[in-house]
């Protein structure tokens, strides 16, 4: 393919996450003067979250849109080049590796760092999309506070959805929440303070039909999957919490990725199939999926991508 390329660098991140922002710091420091492309949300998942109380460093704790600022703040003061825009596809056929951004320039890079992370999956139903944004949310964290003093329904049985239920119980009424089998994959941890909490009812063995409304969510019709009896909540928002999907689309022609989509690395490492392009956090990581995993994942493909460029004497 023959682009026309308006910028050369020697590294290039793409991402904004713990993993993107981690690999910019490193990078930096190596004075590899990384060029980071934020992607669609600035900061990553820990924007859309509360409390953060397992990343080290942090005794009592800290907010995830403010750790996201620091990191970034960081990233930035060690001399990256941090810039909103998205990758929008990718051409790793030869050396320099070309990415456009925003479907518009083409950047040439001497070694990339993909970090783009994983996005929330939704079920697919008709009402789910129509009402997305007006009741319907995959962030009870960013939305549940337009529901406060309301009922609201959430499906999803992980540990997102346990922590989601929980800070929606804090501020509605009550959280109807619909689990499709007869347990909770949710760790016993947060399994048992979801039972605790009075103001949640679990519906088990249930499925969601489809979400109500014209405006605005006004219920949502569930069903037994063992007896087919059909239940409706009067709710006035739905929330969806099961699980993440890799944000891999654009590279899939070029790099190896398992049956889901996460971007396979040679185990230890943060290399890909092809030289000089490295996969750091979520996007190719979904058993720990941990900010500080995503962190430590993208010191390793900085620290690689400096080794590459020397190696190659291209630094
Ligand atoms: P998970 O993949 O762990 O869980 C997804 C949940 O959604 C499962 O209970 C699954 O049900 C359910 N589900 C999937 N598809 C459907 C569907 N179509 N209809 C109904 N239910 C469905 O995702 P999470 O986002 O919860 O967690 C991802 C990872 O992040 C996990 O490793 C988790 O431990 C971790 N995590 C850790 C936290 C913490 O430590 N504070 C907080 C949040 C997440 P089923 O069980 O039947 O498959």
């Amino acid at each position: 393919m023959s682009v026309e390329i308006s910028e050369k660098v020697s590294c290039l991140i793409i991402g904004s996450g713990p993993a993107g922002y981690t690999a910019a710091i490193y990078a930096s420091r190596a004075n590899l003067k990384p060029l980071l492309y934020q992607g669609i949300q600035p900061g990553g998942q820990l924007t859309i979250t509360t409390d953060v109380e397992n990343y080290p460093g942090f005794p009592d704790g800290i907010q995830g849109p403010e750790l996201m600022t620091y990191f970034e703040k960081q990233a930035v003061r060690m001399g990256a080049d941090v810039r909103f825009g998205i990758a929008t596809a990718v051409d790793f056929s030869s050396q320099p590796y070309k990415v456009q951004i925003d479907e518009e320039k083409w950047i040439a890079a001497d070694s990339i760092i993909i970090s783009t992370g994983a996005s929330a999956k939704w079920l697919g139903l008709p009402g789910e999309q129509r009402l997305n944004g007006h009741g319907v949310s995959a962030c009870a964290v960013c939305d549940g506070f337009f529901f406060r003093g309301k009922e609201v329904a959430i499906v999803g049985a992980g540990d997102t959805a346990a922590e989601e239920a929980l800070y929606l119980s804090k501020i509605c009424s009550k959280v109807h929440m619909i689990v499709r089998r007869d347990e909770m994959r949710a760790s016993k941890i947060m399994q048992d303070r979801v039972k605790q909490a009075p103001n949640i009812q679990i519906y088990w063995n249930h499925e969601t039909d489809d979400v109500l409304g014209d405006q605005t969510v006004t219920g949502v019709r569930i069903f037994n999957n063992k007896t087919g009896e059909k239940t409706t909540l009067e709710v006035s928002a739905f929330f969806v919490a099961i699980g993440h999907e890799p944000n891999s689309g654009i590279f899939k022609n070029w790099l190896n990725m398992d049956e889901t989509g996460y971007i396979l690395t040679t185990p230890g490492t943060a290399k890909t199939n092809i030289e000089g392009v490295f996969a750091a956090g979520d996007v190719q990581d979904k058993v720990y999926r941990q900010a500080v995993t995503a962190a430590g994942s993208g010191c390793m493909a900085a620290l690689e991508a400096e080794r590459y460029l020397s190696e190659k004497g291209l630094h």
